[in-house]
Order: C-alpha cells, then sequence, then structure tokens
C-alpha cells in the first residue's frame, strides 16, 4: 500500500506543497514545531533514511539544502536546523526547522498552532524563493 506521502506526491491527499523536481518532493509538515517547518522527501518510497543508496542520499540532502536555502531567504530564521526521526511516517523524510531565537525548542513534539492561511502563506513565500540546485 501507498505511503501516505506517495499520496502527497501523487496528489491524492493535499498539501502545502514548496518544490519538486522528477526525483524529490518538497511541502509544510502539517504540525509544525515552527514557522515553514517543511519535509524533504524521495519519490521513491523507502522507509528508513539510510536504506537509501549512496547518490540517493546525497541527491536528497542537496535538494534539502535548496530548499533550506528557500527558507533561509524568505523566513530569514537564525537558521534553518535538520531533523531525521521517521518514526511516525514509514516514508523516507528530512524535517527542515527554522530556528527563529536561541532558545526555540526544535524537539517533534514541540507542535505549533498555524492557520491554514498562514500555511498557505509559508508554502507560497518558500515556493517562490526556491530555486532547484544545478
Ligand atoms: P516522523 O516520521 O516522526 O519523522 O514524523 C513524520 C512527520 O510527518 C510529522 O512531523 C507529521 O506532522 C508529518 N506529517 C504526517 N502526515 C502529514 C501530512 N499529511 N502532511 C504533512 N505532514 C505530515
Amino acid at each position: 500500500m501507498a505511503t501516505i506521502f506517495t499520496k502527497i506526491v501523487n496528489g491524492e491527499i493535499p498539501c502545502y506543497k514548496i518544490a519538486e523536481n522528477d526525483r524529490f518532493f518538497s511541502f509544510l509538515d502539517i504540525n509544525p514545531v515552527s514557522k515553514g517547518h517543511t519535509l524533504v522527501i524521495p519519490k521513491m518510497e523507502t522507509d528508513y533514511l539510510f536504506d537509501l543508496g549512496d547518490v540517493d542520499l546525497c541527491e536528497l540532502m542537496v535538494f534539502a539544502k535548496s530548499v533550506a536555502r528557500a527558507i533561509d531567504k524568505s523566513l530569514s530564521p537564525m537558521r534553518t536546523g535538520v531533523l531525521v526521526d521517521g518514526r511516525e511516517v514509514p516514508h523516507a523524510h528530512v524535517h527542515l526547522i527554522p530556528i527563529y531565537s536561541g532558545r526555540q525548542k526544535t524537539a517533534l513534539g514541540e507542535k505549533l498552532e498555524v492557520s491554514k492561511e498562514e500555511m498557505a502563506r509559508l508554502a507560497d513565500q518558500i515556493g517562490n524563493a526556491w530555486e532547484p540546485p544545478l
């Protein structure tokens, strides 16, 4: 059965999309720990990130870098943090978490209320700042 993230890639489940190429896809986390919390996934279904082949893993991170740059440019956090967990959704993914202050908590349990309108606005802002990796 397809993972929830494959259903998002296929347009069967809505998302706040940020960026896509033929192999990777990026969208806002629906339960953000900070404004602009983004997920980056390979379109290919693999549960455990470190089961990806070396080239796929490297290219995923290069794609994640391009999205992190777009977050930095559009939302101006201090920096964008990277987190990998994977216990909830069995489809490899990288969390990109904008960090706005020295005291900000970045653990995945730290849920923030963000309205649908603001989620849409954040996805537009990041998406408009995104430039594909070379
Ligand atoms: P984890 O597998 O522990 O790395 O966490 C999976 C993440 O995916 C969580 O932060 C969820 O909020 C997020 N998530 C689950 N379903 C969706 C969805 N339909 N759209 C966006 N994010 C989701």
